[in-house]
This record gives structure tokens, sequence and C-alpha cells, in this order.
């Protein structure tokens, strides 16, 4: 069995990047003849919940109660998943900081590895994965040899599709005894976030860029247009935040938002490794930069080498032209 700790939102869904890692956690499964895939949620679920993982293909959900579980505790939870696994041959989850915390938790509890951030498999037997390091700036292949298999899967790494066949899926609900050792880190209270507004950006199909290169704060009136006119969304480099001429929840980044876009159009950024680490997921990359050697330019898809004065303005016009 394979069993994916699946978070959820304040109103009981299953979040997207738990739904990406059941998606995963069907690939693995179909890979190895058909292995069951199984839920942990920490709380009682919804009838929609259920619903939802059903359709993805969950045959079990194990629901973790009682006041233990009452507030999140990483080592708790982790305690909860080893108590339900069974002979499970993988535990995984999401790599949300949540998620990274429970299974090296779960890792250090079952005396194996922990690959967080991974990206794929390439192989059952032995089971190597390809991961996400330095912030997604290098890739890393990992053999875990030890069983169960611990991981947690990058967020995006894999689109979130329901199963074609999907069953229906019981509820196992479980109340376990959890150690006070195991509650002694635990959430003892939380606040609203502010609200964020990035979250366009983080879904966005086409993100177009802008770096130093846009020159000022008035620069941007062009790449505006084009975001516009391509209906996607603006994002930054950390310069154009720093300088205080676009705002933080626009930056792309180790310190900003991590994007995956069909289409980022990155204009007058260099693709410093901070930046690259929140874009290098997107599908393809149009660089727009007067420079050949920047890094962004060289691990483009696609790239015009020239003023992004002169280069956006004539793409705007030829996209009007067209419309
Ligand atoms: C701890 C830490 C965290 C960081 N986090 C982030 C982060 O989250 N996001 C982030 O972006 N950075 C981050 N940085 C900063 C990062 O290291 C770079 O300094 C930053 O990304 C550079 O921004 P830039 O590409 O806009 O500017 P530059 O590096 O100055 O590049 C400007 C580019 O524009 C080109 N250019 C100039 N004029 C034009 C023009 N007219 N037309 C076309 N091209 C032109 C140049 O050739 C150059 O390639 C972080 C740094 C640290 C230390």
């Amino acid at each position: 069995m394979i069993v994916v700790l699946v978070e959820t939102t304040p109103s009981g869904e299953a979040v997207e990047v738990s739904r990406e890692a059941i998606t995963f956690a069907r690939s693995l499964s179909e890979a190895g003849g058909g292995v069951p895939v199984d839920a942990v949620v920490v709380g009682e679920p919804s009838a929609d919940l259920v619903a939802t993982l059903a359709s993805y293909g969950v045959r079990t959900v194990h629901a973790l109660t009682g006041e233990a579980f009452a507030s999140y505790a990483g080592a708790a939870w982790a305690s909860g998943i080893q108590g339900v696994r069974g002979s499970s041959v993988v535990v995984m989850a999401a790599g949300t900081p949540r998620g990274n915390e429970v299974m090296a938790h779960v890792a250090a509890r079952e005396g194996v590895a922990m690959a967080a951030n991974v990206l794929s498999f390439s192989g059952l037997a032995p089971f190597v994965v390809t991961r996400q390091v330095v912030g997604g700036a290098a890739l890393e292949e990992m053999r875990l040899g030890d069983r169960p298999a611990v991981f947690t899967v990058a967020g995006h790494a894999v689109e979130a599709v329901p199963a074609a066949t999907p069953g229906p899926a019981d509820v196992q609900v479980h109340a376990p005894e959890v150690a006070a050792a195991d509650l002694v880190a635990r959430v003892v209270s939380s606040e609203e976030p502010e609200p964020d507004l990035s979250g366009t950006l983080k879904s966005a199909k086409v993100v177009v860029g802008a770096g130093r290169g846009a020159g000022s704060s008035e620069g941007f009136a062009d790449l505006l247009e084009l975001t516009d006119l391509l209906g996607g969304s603006l994002g930054v480099s950390r310069v154009v935040t720093s300088l205080g001429w676009r705002p933080h929840h626009e930056q792309v980044g180790q310190t900003g938002s991590r994007i995956s876009p069909d289409l980022y159009i990155p204009c007058g950024i260099s693709g410093a490794i901070q930046h690259w680490a929140g874009c290098s997921t997107a599908k393809h990359i149009l660089a727009i930069n007067t420079d050949p050697d920047a890094p962004m330019v060289t691990k483009a898809s696609y790239a015009v080498i020239g003023d992004l004065h002169e280069v956006v303005p004539a793409i705007n016009a030829e996209i009007r032209r067209r419309q």
C-alpha cells in the first residue's frame, strides 16, 4: 500500500498539492502493479472530502482524530501515520512545510532516508527518484533502497488529475495514543495571515517577468500591457521590489512566489539562482534581454536579444494587430 498524507484547507478541502501527491502516488501504483493508494487526513473528513479523495483513486481514508490532533504537531502526525501505515511500501506527502516536516519525522522513526521535493521517479527496483535541491537550482537522483520509501512531491511537479476509473473510498477513524514527547512542539495559537495577493501569480498560465532592465517604476507600462494582452500576471525580480518599483507580492523566486506557468517571459531579468528557484518549473521560457550570456537567456527555451523597451512594444503591437 502507498500512504499519502493529505493536507486540508480550513474549510476541509484537500489542498491542490496534496491532490498532486495522490496523482503521483497513482502513477507509482500503476507502475507497481496496482498497489492500493490510501490517504491519511487529520480530523473527521467531510463527505465531500471523502468523495474528492475517492475520485482521485484513494481506497481508504484514514482519519486521525482525538485531542492530540486538535492542532498541528509534526511528531504527533508522524506517530499517527506510523500507526496506520501497516506494511505500506511508500509513505509520502506534498512538499509543503508541514509535509516535509512530518515526512522527516516519519523517516527518522522508521530509520530510513527521506527525499524532499521529488519531481519524478525512474524505476521501482531500485526505486530511484529525481528531486529538486538548492531551492530548485539543481536536480539530484536519489536511490531509496529501504522500505517504506519516504518522500515528498514538489509542488506542481505533476498536475492534479482525478482517476480514470475511481471507486468508492471507505473511511477508518483512528484515535491513537500519542506520547507527550510528540506534542512538545505544537501549534498553540494561530493568526489570520495578511491577504495573499500573490494567488493569481502562482496559478497564472502566462507570467510576464520584469527585472532591473525595466529601468524605473515608470518603465512598466509596456510590460503591463503585454501582461494584459496575454491575460497573464506580472512577476518581478527582487531588485524590482527592493527598489520599490513594484509590490513584494509580485516577486518571483526563493523569497517570493514559485510559479509554474505554461509560458514565462522574463524581461530584463538576469536569472540569478534565487530568481531561477522560483521559475525553473515554467514549461516554456521566452527571455528578453540585452545580454546573450545572461543565465536566464542560456536557460530559456527561446530568447530575444534586445532592449525590452523596443522588443515589448513591438510584441504588443503585433498582438493588437492580430486581434
Ligand atoms: C537570500 C537571497 C534571496 C533572494 N531572493 C530573490 C528572489 O526571491 N527573487 C529574485 O528575483 N531575486 C532574489 N535575490 C536577488 C538575486 O540574487 C538577484 O540579485 C536578482 O534576482 C537580480 O535581479 P534582476 O535580474 O532584475 O537584476 P540584474 O541581475 O541586475 O539583471 C538585470 C538584467 O537586465 C538586463 N537588461 C538591462 N537593461 C535591459 C534592457 N533595457 N532590456 C533588456 N534587458 C536589459 C541585463 O542584461 C541583466 O541581465 C535574492 C538574493 C539573496 C541573497
